[in-house]
Order: structure tokens, then sequence, then C-alpha cells
């Protein structure tokens, strides 16, 4: 989202530094470093359970819910994924956590701000960042999903809550796990250190899976006092 009122630090520096486009280097219409044609073959979610945001692929006039929603209650309530975790949303993504591209966070903060605007997503008391456990930190030197959380909560005026809450288990990388293995491997991997007065909380991460991350990360704010979490991601696969 471009907030073009009483923006002159921005006008001015777009003036000094016009951005480029990310993809194709032509020069970006907005103040994002993304050209219209290339964020318009970004891969949009399009038919998807209205509670996880899982890609689904039959189009039907009711509202779907997934095979695994039906089955398991989830500790959270809504996710909202406005792409698909393929192609160049994956790119900028796997660029932001394993190549330190760190300017990609902006780009993808905005984007999602704007989805969430688009969606009329509700708006939660604050963000909590999917934590990072402190080894995994001291190696990349930033926590990715906390760098993407500044630029929404900058950009739709919410607190960010990220010291609450601890990674307090170096969980492996899912990737090579199964459903089942991901659940187990996640659980107990959250920690809070007090007590949660926020009543509506979004969890913020940079991509959902199989949502055994935010799911565990949901359960463990709702124990400790949370009534509503919501899960924002940039992609879902
Ligand atoms: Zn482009
Ligand atoms: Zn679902």
């Amino acid at each position: 989202m471009i907030k073009m009122v009483n923006n002159w630090t921005n006008i001015i520096q777009y003036s000094l530094f016009p951005t480029s486009c990310i993809f194709c280097a032509k020069k970006a219409e907005r103040l994002i470093d993304l050209c219209g044609a290339c964020q318009n073959g970004l891969l949009t979610l399009d038919v998807q359970c209205i509670y996880c945001a899982q890609p689904l692929e039959i189009r039907t006039t009711e509202q779907q819910i997934c095979g695994r929603c039906q089955k398991v209650p989830r500790a959270f309530d809504k996710v909202y994924a406005p792409y698909l975790h393929q192609g160049e949303i994956r790119y900028l993504i796997n660029q932001l956590k394993f190549e330190k591209a760190y300017k990609n966070s902006k780009l993808l903060g905005l984007l999602l701000a704007d989805f969430l605007l688009s969606k009329k997503a509700p708006l939660p008391d604050c963000i909590i960042p999917v934590p990072l456990h402190t080894e995994r930190y001291r190696q990349r030197g930033y926590n990715q999903t906390l760098e993407i959380a500044k630029v929404i909560s900058k950009e739709l005026s919410i607190p960010i809550e990220h010291k609450i809450c601890l990674r307090t288990q170096n969980t492996p990388h899912q990737i090579s796990l199964s459903l089942k293995q991901r659940h187990q491997n996640i659980r107990g991997a959250f920690s809070v250190k007090q007590a949660i007065t926020a009543d509506h909380i979004a969890i913020l991460d940079d991509v959902m899976t199989t949502g055994a991350t935010a799911n565990e990360l949901a359960k463990t704010l709702k124990a400790a006092g949370a009534k509503k979490v919501d899960i924002w991601v940039c992609a879902r696969a």
C-alpha cells in the first residue's frame, strides 16, 4: 500500500532514487520494487479452504472447507494468504531466508499489507511474527518474519509483539517430513513469557505449508489468553 498523502519523505526519495522492478529492472510505477506487469504475473491463491487457505481444485459456488479442516479442529481462526508458494514469490522468500536478500522483506510486506486491506481482514490488536530459535537467528542474522512484520506494522498501524513469545526448541527443517511428523516435530516448540492481554492476534509467517507451525503457535497463544488468532502469510503451499 502506498500512502500518498503526507508522505513527503517517500516522494522525495522516489524522485531522487526511482525504484526499479526486482525481476525485469523496468522502472517501477509505485514505491515498491516491482513493475505492474510483474506484479500481475504473480500467482495468486484462487479457490481455497475458507479456514486454512489451502489451495483447492474444485470450484463451486459453495464455500469450501479442506479435508483436514473438516477432520481436525484448528487452533487458529483464519489464514490470509495472497500468493501460492511458487514461481517469483517462492524465489523472493527463499532469497530472503537463505541468501540474505534482506530488502525482499519490504516488497513482501507491502504486497501482504495491500492484500489484507483489499480483503478487509479484521485488524488485530498486535502482530506476532513466528519466532526463530536463537541458534537459527544467530546463523541468519535476522528473523525474516520480523522484518516483514515491521513493514506491515507501519503500513497498517498495528504494534508488533515479538518479545513475549519464544521458540524454545530448535526444530529441524520441516521440508523432508510428512504431515504427521511435522506436527510431532513442532509440538511444544514455543513458549510465552507472560499472560497475553490482546484478544485478537495475527501470527505472521513467510510461508504456510501444512500449517503445523502456525497451529502450534496459535495453540500456545490461546492457552496464554488470546481469544482469536489469525494467520497472515505471504504464500501458501
Ligand atoms: Zn517487472
Ligand atoms: Zn482447511
